[in-house]
């Protein structure tokens, strides 16, 4: 397999999340391509935690992403839990780094100290609606460019807080070059001199770690959402200013999710008004203690929520829908990621999702069926692992979830409580209790309760006597079952056996009300 890509570097990538909240399944998917890109190339995937906006940090959020990654089975190389080489990789233990960058730009003219306080700001902005900071603007602005060299002496002995900011000049062309868009040329002119490093805080912002980190952690591809991609020319011209251009990153900038129904950018509130989680595990949320779903919890398997996510941008060039982990890295390539915005269609996810329940071995199936008994109140130590095995087996075509295994199979646990009143109506007349009377009688009579051996016995009855064979076995059905849905007749009454079964029958034709 090649270890390297075109330019000849080690394949290197970074899945860079700010702990600020749960990890929305956006995230998920970038995370996924970075982690399918590196080992497709036989490359490195590390994960970086931008945590230098302090206003923003959120407790927990930091776990959260790990737990995330590790039950998707999107492995990490290199961070903050499995360390490597070019630590640390939690941004706010990089501060001397970036102090002495921010010194190195500095020192070199690129950037200047802006003393400009946020009330002072504010007002300019109040003043020139469309105010941009910038090479237009900033010589009337107090900062380490229009201030004397003993005005900004003074300011810094006195310790008044200061920003750094990045020292554009207009009249560039700036070229990104993304992997999947092309070639992005914008005019220099519209870029504003962005604060890389606040005082107060003594942090740099986003645009400065992330560059410096990159570089140093030798990043080959940035892979990430398109939302960064207008940031991009701001980091080609500090990959310049640093000196750095010929070792900058190759650009990946993939297509926004969208809405199911296509129209605009994915957002929480869909899953919320649809019914589907939009983040990979249940998060709760510190500050409002509000919960907001998560795949996992919701029933899904990880690699259902992988292949889901993996398609979701990309596909592999043949129209192949199930691949595991091995088979998305063995397939994967930019070369057939999409530039159009791919639909998030939630209902896909479910198809997925059912796809790998029916994969399962039914055996496995029946373990994870347990916890599910047990919260709908059934003592599972009575039933053995072959009996959930083969109730497992007989209704899972019909699951999306596990959970729906309940749905599905209730009846085999628990007698119906109520019957289905349409089923009622149209499968129960007068006639009914005195041919499930018969039916009891046939079936204490039956030699055996092998699916096979009954269902010819009864069938055979009912054909004899001239019954309609719709009626009598929906109505036994429904005695059973409760309403006419379910497997074949004769295989539940094969596991629930004579007793059960006739009880059943004998109180329908005590409680079930013919309709009138
Ligand atoms: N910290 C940014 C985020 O939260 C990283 C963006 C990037 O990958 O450059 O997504």
């Amino acid at each position: 397999m090649a270890t390297q890509d075109n330019s000849g570097r080690q394949v290197r990538v970074r899945f860079a999340p700010s702990p600020t909240g749960p990890l929305h399944i956006g995230g998920v998917r970038t995370a996924l391509y970075n982690y399918l890109f590196a080992r497709r190339n036989g490359g490195k995937m590390i994960l970086r935690i931008e945590d230098t906006d302090s206003q923003r940090f959120v407790p927990g959020a930091e776990d959260y992403i790990n737990e995330a990654l590790a039950w998707l089975g999107i492995g990490i190389d290199e961070g903050v839990r499995e360390g490597g080489p070019y630590g640390p990789y939690k941004q706010s233990e990089r501060r001397d780094i970036y102090r002495e960058h921010v010194k190195l730009l500095l020192d070199a003219g690129k950037a200047y100290l802006a003393f400009d306080t946020p009330d002072e700001l504010a007002k300019v902005r109040a003043e020139k609606p469309n105010f941009q900071y910038d090479a237009s603007t900033r010589m009337q602005m107090r900062n380490s460019l229009s201030l004397p060299a003993d005005e900004v002496q003074r300011l810094l002995d006195s310790g008044a807080q200061y920003v750094v900011r990045f020292r554009i000049e207009p009249g560039r062309d700036v070229e990104v070059n993304d992997l999947i868009r092309g070639k992005v040329v914008i005019k220099s002119d519209i870029l504003d001199d962005k604060v890389l490093y606040k005082s107060a805080d003594d942090l740099p912002t986003y645009h400065l770690a992330n560059i410096v980190d990159d570089h140093l952690m030798l990043v080959s591809h940035v892979i990430r959402g398109e939302e960064w991609l207008p940031s991009a020319p701001l980091h080609v011209l500090l990959y310049e200013a640093f000196g750095w251009a010929d070792t900058m990153p190759e650009f990946v900038h993939l297509p926004l999710l969208l809405k199911p129904d296509g129209k605009g950018k994915l957002s929480k509130r869909d899953g919320d008004r649809l019914g589907f989680p939009v983040f990979p595990l249940l998060w709760t949320d510190p500050a409002s203690g509000n919960i907001s779903s998560g795949y996992r919890e919701s029933g899904y398997l990880p690699e259902a929520v992988v292949n889901f996510l993996a398609l979701l941008g990309w596909n592999p060039g043949d129209d192949t829908e199930i691949m595991d982990m091995d088979t998305l890295i063995a397939k994967f390539s930019l070369d057939h990621c999409s530039k159009a915005g791919a639909r998030f269609a939630f209902e896909k996810g479910k198809w997925f999702n059912h796809t790998y329940l029916q994969a399962m071995p039914d055996a496995e199936l029946a373990k994870m069926f347990r916890p599910v008994l047990r919260r709908h109140g059934v003592d599972d130590s009575l039933y053995t692992d072959a009996q959930l095995t083969r109730i497992t087996g007989m209704v899972k075509d019909r699951i999306n979830f596990v959970e729906d295994l309940w749905e599905q199979s209730g009846f085999f646990f628990e007698a119906p409580a109520e019957y289905d009143p349409k089923a009622v109506k149209k499968r129960w007349s007068e006639d009914t209790p005195r041919i499930m009377g018969e039916l009891i009688e046939q079936l204490r009579a039956l030699p055996s309760w092998e699916s096979k051996a009954a269902e010819e016995r009864i069938l055979g009855w009912i054909n004899e006597n001239g019954y309609h064979m719709g009626n009598v076995m929906n109505a036994f059905r429904l005695a059973v079952v409760g309403a006419c849905r379910g497997p074949h007749m004769f295989d539940i009454t094969e596991i629930l056996g004579a007793d059960e079964t006739i009880a059943r029958i004998n109180s329908a034709i005590e409680n079930v009300k013919p309709a009138v």
